[in-house]
């Protein structure tokens, strides 16, 4: 039997994460014929647990897969700050009253499993998946039709071409050099994550329905269910001491360890079940405001890798293949055969007009609340009384990015109001 050979893509989406992948799915049901490149020789993913708050859930509820993220994760009941010294309660979100007001719930998911549902749907809708080529270089070119188009170049010396090329490569982007010359900036924070099947924490003070985050000094701990409660994420969060000294070996266990050292029992019962052979170390980027040049764009991590605290960056991501393939659709004219028949310049312009902005104050904002969680000292009791404060039904500073997501600047709805933390007024200390 002969394979007949695919039909030349429209787009060349480089990098099989979530982010590619779902741009693929984003794309292709917009009759777009899309080619994916990962440079691993397999697709998957590594790690433990993900949060997807309503502005991805109402995603994939678009694209037909809410329900079987939903029978594969866990839809919490509520999200708890806890102080990670004394372990009382700080505030909390009602989960359940979140999905009333937004429209679709706030879910707790494998990443393999979400990563497994964007692979499957893209198989199912026919995307060219293609693994073991890694991307090396970006070249705008003229297509053989005599339309304009992007070719990507492999370490193997092959290459490819469309209309146009994503690259959804991720943190270490080789496309973002075309736009930006920058690189990822340390956080001198490191992440260690670990997942368990129930029974293994049960003994344990923990909550099997509800996202808990501990704040500490310098640190922070989060527990949550994953796979129908079947089984127990937690990622344990800390400044690296060796890192700060400009040390290369930082984030080790030994420090891991050291960090929580003044933590509650909650938290130290959690940390021998941490992963120990592999860790995390938490880099972001500087925003910057345009992503496309001529006929490549970036997506996902490649364009606004975030420091975690906010849970949004594979949701940005997934966000950017939805806003993408909405304007493709509305810039779509007749498919011929010299193409697909999309503007790609109104098209990427509409993109680059939306996402950026709203990625850089995400950015901003995953900052300003990584040194909020992690305060010390007076800091930490003022910031203590400002969630102790807070109504559980207030929204303030969920309305900005859990509502539907943007596709132009004038719907991207206004940030919080930001004050300042010195002006709160706090008792003294209590005695020890
Ligand atoms: C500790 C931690 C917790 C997090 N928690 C959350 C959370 O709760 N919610 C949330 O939304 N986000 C969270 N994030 C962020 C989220 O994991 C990332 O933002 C998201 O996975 C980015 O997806 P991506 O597809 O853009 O990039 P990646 O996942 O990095 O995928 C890039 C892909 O491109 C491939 N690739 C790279 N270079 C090339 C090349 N040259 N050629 C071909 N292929 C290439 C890679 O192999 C990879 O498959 C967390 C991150 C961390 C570190």
């Amino acid at each position: 039997m002969t394979t007949q050979p695919s039909p030349a893509p429209d787009v060349i989406v480089v990098g099989g994460g979530i982010g590619g992948l779902s741009a693929a799915v984003a794309l292709t049901r917009k009759g777009i014929r899309v080619r994916v490149y990962e440079k691993a020789p397999a697709f998957g993913e590594v790690g433990a647990g993900l949060q997807i708050a309503p502005n991805c859930t109402r995603i994939l509820d678009d694209y037909g897969l809410l329900d079987e993220v939903k029978s594969l994760g866990v839809v919490p009941t509520s999200m708890v700050m806890r102080d990670a010294v004394d372990a009382s309660e700080l505030t909390r979100l009602d989960l359940v009253d979140l999905e009333r007001r937004y429209g679709f719930p706030y879910m707790v998911i494998h990443r393999s499993d979400l990563h497994g549902t964007f692979l499957r749907a893209a198989e199912r809708l026919g995307v060219d998946l293609r693994t073991g080529l890694a991307a090396t270089a970006y070249e705008q070119v003229t297509l053989p039709t005599g339309r304009p188009g992007a070719r990507v170049t492999f370490a193997d010396g092959s290459s490819d071409e469309a209309e146009t090329v994503i690259a959804a490569d991720g943190l270490h982007s080789v496309a973002r050099s075309l736009l930006v010359d920058d690189e990822p900036v340390s956080s001198a924070y490191v992440a260690y994550r670990g997942a368990v099947p129930i029974e293994q924490v049960r003994a344990n003070d923990v909550s099997e329905t509800d996202v808990v985050v501990y704040l500490g000094p310098g640190c922070h701990f989060v527990q949550y269910p994953l796979r129908g409660g079947e089984m127990f994420n937690q990622v344990a969060v800390f400044e690296s001491p060796k890192a700060v000294a400009g040390e290369d070996d930082w984030g080790t266990p030994d420090e891991l360890d050291a960090a929580f050292d003044g933590t509650c029992g909650q938290v130290q019962q959690g940390l021998p079940l941490m992963w120990r052979d592999k860790w995390w170390r938490m880099f972001d980027r500087e925003p910057i405001l345009h992503w496309v040049h001529g006929r490549v764009a970036l997506l996902g991590d490649a364009a606004h890798p975030p420091l975690q605290y906010m849970a949004q960056g594979a949701i940005m991501a997934i966000e950017d293949g939805w806003v993408l393939a909405e304007h493709v659709a509305a810039q779509q004219a007749v498919r011929t055969e010299s193409g697909s028949g999309v503007d790609w310049d109104a098209a990427l312009s509409a993109y680059d007009a939306v996402r950026p902005p709203h990625c850089a104050r995400v950015l901003t904002t995953a900052r300003s609340w990584g040194e909020l969680w992690h305060l010390d000292g007076l800091a930490r009791r003022q910031r203590n009384v400002v969630l102790r404060g807070r109504d559980t039904h207030d929204y303030t500073y969920t309305d900005w990015i859990y509502g539907p997501t943007a596709l132009t600047p004038d719907q991207e709805p206004p940030h919080y109001p930001v004050f300042p933390l010195s002006s709160v007024e706090v008792g003294e200390p209590a005695a020890v």
